[in-house]
């Protein structure tokens, strides 16, 4: 991989595209990710770019943010692609006031071809929403909700750092039916410190009861410089065993699949019609554009990130009029690595064809890994896509190394 810096990489994105050409629309639709990065607390195991929410820099970060829409904006490698999915991450987006969202979603709008249609989604969390917010954001043009639960059980959601309790999720799901959303995902972890398999299950019925379009569940992961990797260092950390954290990923299936819902991603579970378009993005390897700061985007065959720091992000787009820090022009062979790891988190798994064409890839049900992987059961080949199994996906994450 060839790792270019921002200086390098300015002059490389200048040719992506001609400031202020025309609008002819290209064929392929574009994901864009906008982050916000601020949250009302640290949760112990959480590594992402996010910081305590403070008004006033917030205030700033957002004139940041609005300059680089439009810089985005008069390049046409941008201004000419659909937006197929708009999605606020983060951070917590829901911690902002209302008008500061929609303020964000309106200038988008202006700026970019948005698709009729377009998902543009939220994340939330529970405690930072009430009615009035949730009902202008919908009238906004807002049309999916992913609330942050993680737990129902109060000692767990403490043990992990969350800002909520448990009735505060459900009281936040129900103002949001009321304010008219009918796409709302629930983040759900498992594998969390002291969790049982009960626990779990008493998470996984009540997201159930309450009845929404979407659910992720995702097992925990210990990231370096988190609390909870500390802990775990020290010794401090009791965390289910490797059996009891299988259990209860095939508890995840058992259950939301008997409850109706499809899994369509190794995490993630969807009511028909409602698998997440921008996610779909991510995995389906094609292109975005990410807003903010650290914010990684993905075009011609390049990834590139923002600036970490808010400051440090604002100050790129205002004094250099770019907040790219760095990235890389990504070889074929990390192409092609990424995209069978993607396709192949996807229960309908990899098109061989497809791969085989946009990658110039020999055929890779010959490969002497995958033969033995379909002989073992661990993956299947049906209609000329290659997926896993359902056996396979309980060791999911090292049947996929074993194929880069
Ligand atoms: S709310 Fe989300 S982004 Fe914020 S600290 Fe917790 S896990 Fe991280």
């Amino acid at each position: 991989m060839n790792t270019v810096h921002s200086s390098e990489f300015i002059v490389q994105s200048s040719e992506l595209g001609v400031i202020g050409a025309p609008r002819t629309p290209h064929p392929a639709p574009l994901g864009l990710y906008i982050h916000i990065p601020y949250c009302a607390s640290r949760c112990s195991y959480c590594d992402f770019n996010t910081y305590l929410f403070d008004a006033l820099q917030a205030e700033q970060y957002l004139q940041g943010l609005s300059l680089e829409i439009d810089l985005w904006a008069a390049r046409q490698v941008i201004c000419s692609r659909r937006i197929c999915s708009v999605l606020f991450g983060g951070g917590t987006p829901s911690i902002l006031p209302a008008s500061q969202i929609v303020g964000i979603l309106d200038h988008c709008r202006a700026a970019f071809l948005l698709e009729e249609g377009a998902e543009i989604s939220l994340e939330a969390n529970p405690g930072t929403v009430d009615l009035p917010k949730l009902r202008a954001m919908k009238e906004a043009g807002i049309n999916r909700l992913s609330f942050g639960v993680q737990a129902v059980q109060d000692r767990l959601l403490q043990r992990i750092g969350r800002a909520h309790a448990a009735r505060e999720a459900e009281h936040a799901f129900w103002l949001a039916r009321e304010a008219g959303f009918t796409n709302i995902n629930l983040d759900l972890m498992f594998g969390l410190p002291d969790q049982r398999l009960e626990d779990w299950e008493e998470s996984l019925r009540w997201a159930i009861r309450l009845n929404p379009e979407h659910l992720s569940a995702y097992g925990l992961i210990l990231e370096e410089g988190t609390r909870l990797h500390h802990e775990h260092r020290t010794g401090a950390l009791e965390l289910p065993d490797e059996e009891t954290e299988a259990a209860m990923y095939q508890m995840t299936i058992e259950l939301l699949q008997g409850a109706g819902f499809e899994q369509y991603e190794i995490s993630n579970f969807a009511r028909p019609g409602f698998r997440c378009r921008h996610n779909l993005v991510y995995w389906e390897h094609q292109e975005y554009l990410g807003l903010g700061a650290g914010a990684y985007s993905f075009l011609g065959g390049r990834r590139f990130y923002n600036e970490l720091l808010p400051a440090s992000y604002v100050r790129g787009i205002r004094e250099r009029g770019t907040a790219v820090a760095g990235g890389e022009q990504l070889s074929h062979e990390a192409l092609r690595s990424e995209r069978l790891m993607l396709g192949l988190r996807l229960r309908a798994g990899l098109d061989l064809q497809t791969f085989k064409e946009t990658l110039g890839i020999d055929d890779l049900s010959a490969s002497d890994q995958v033969v033995r992987l379909l002989e073992g059961g661990l993956l299947d080949l049906r209609e000329g896509r290659l997926h896993i199994t359902e056996r396979g996906l309980l060791v999911a994450n090292e049947l996929i190394v074993q194929l880069l």
